[in-house]
């Protein structure tokens, strides 16, 4: 049950809550060796002593997805530390929702430094070294919102995921042998994200929304856990998830 997972090296950004946690948890439990990022390194040096106490192995790097530099001293970190580099999960990112009227500019900047330019750092900082290994994975998480437009509060947003979607597809044509590329592409799912909108109106209608729909993180886990799991010669492009009780 655990081929192609025991033993592989993964980065997940954003691992310091919801679905990136719940990853590594799942992901730990099957013996995978985790490298987990994200700003609030307290909460990661939490996980990987709960993960290591379950006989897992895993470490916490500090990384700001939207610094290059960062995102590059993960991969070197990983790299130090276990060797080698097999699965980037390009999880962390912000959903700050509002209309545009709005006009929130810095929370517009902030989604795209994050969510996009974020996803591209990762995939700079693995593509010379999968290319060399003839092999890795890069799973990047999209949305329903990369699917369709999340107006009127979540234009920004939606933007930065259809972005996520078509770097990924690119990766995948333009990707050296051996390398797999996954978009997972989630509904509403429990998390810290409900709780990112600054605007009071948007925040009360996003809240009640994600209480009459979510589906627990884990969900997203082991959706991943499927893409890392396929032989070495099947990609499993896409996975597009959602709670049954969503609509949208
Ligand atoms: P959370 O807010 O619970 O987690 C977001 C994670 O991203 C945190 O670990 C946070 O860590 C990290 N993060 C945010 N900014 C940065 C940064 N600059 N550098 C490094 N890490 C950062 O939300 P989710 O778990 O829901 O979000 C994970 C992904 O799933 C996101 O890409 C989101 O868009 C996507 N998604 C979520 C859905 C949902 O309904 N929950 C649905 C569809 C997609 P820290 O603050 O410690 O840096």
């Amino acid at each position: 049950m655990n081929a192609n997972i025991k033993d592989k090296v993964v980065i997940i950004t954003g691992a310091s809550s919801g679905l990136g946690e719940a990853t590594a948890r799942h992901l730990g439990e099957r013996g995978a060796r985790l490298v987990l990022a994200a700003r609030r390194v307290d909460r990661l040096e939490a996980l990987v002593a709960e993960i290591t106490a379950a006989g897992g192995q895993a470490i916490a790097v500090a990384t700001d997805v939207s610094r290059q530099a960062d995102v590059e001293a993960l991969v070197e970190r990983a790299v130090a530390h276990f060797g080698r580099v097999d699965v980037l999960v390009n999880n962390a990112g912000t959903m700050p929702l509002s209309p545009l009227a709005k006009l929130k500019v810095d929370e517009w900047d902030r989604t795209i430094d994050i969510n996009i330019k974020g996803v591209l750092y990762g995939i700079a900082a693995v593509l010379p070294r999968f290319a060399a290994q003839g092999s890795g994975h890069v799973i990047n998480v999209s949305s329903v919102a990369g699917i369709k437009v999340f107006a009127p509060i979540g234009t920004v947003y939606s933007a930065t995921k259809f972005a996520v979607r078509a770097i990924s597809e690119g990766l995948r044509m333009e990707a050296p042998e051996g390398v797999r590329t996954t978009i997972i592409s989630p509904g509403a799912v429990a998390s810290e994200l409900k709780l990112h909108s600054s605007d009071d109106e948007t925040a009360a209608a996003v809240q009640a929304f994600y209480a009459a729909n979510e589906i627990p993180a884990d969900s997203v886990a082991r959706a991943i856990a499927y893409a890392i799991e396929q032989p070495a010669n099947v990609d499993i492009n896409e996975v597009v998830l959602r709670p049954v009780a969503q609509e949208f």
